[in-house]
């Protein structure tokens, strides 16, 4: 691909740079709305999604997962075995596929 259509490409995201793209993308679904597979930022406090959806990069579309954080204190053990490192692609691919969000009990 030509570098200026790539820096294009990447131009569409609406998004900190925070955000990346995740590992396996090609198994994250395309956007229905934008077309674009999202890029991801995970944290200790938030999993969240960015795609060419929003109106700028402070103020965009997002879906999210239970944060490693929260989930870390919600386990009894004070472990995070059992965590789903891929809850965040399965709610996104989920959206795509139904245009219905999953709950993701964040747990406040
Ligand atoms: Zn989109």
């Amino acid at each position: 691909m030509p570098v200026i259509s790539k820096l294009r490409f990447i131009d569409k995201y609406k998004c900190i740079d925070d955000f990346k793209f995740p590992k396996g993308l090609k198994n994250w679904l395309k956007c229905p709305n934008c077309g674009l597979r999202p890029k991801v930022w995970v944290f200790d406090n938030g999993r969240h999604t960015a795609c060419g959806c929003g109106k700028d990069k402070y103020n965009h579309f997002s879906i999210q997962a239970k944060s490693i954080m929260s989930y870390y204190y919600r386990n009894n053990n004070g472990t995070i075995d059992g965590y789903d490192s891929n809850e965040l692609r399965d709610n996104w691919n989920h959206w795509v596929k139904t245009g219905k969000l999953r709950s993701i009990n964040n747990g406040n």
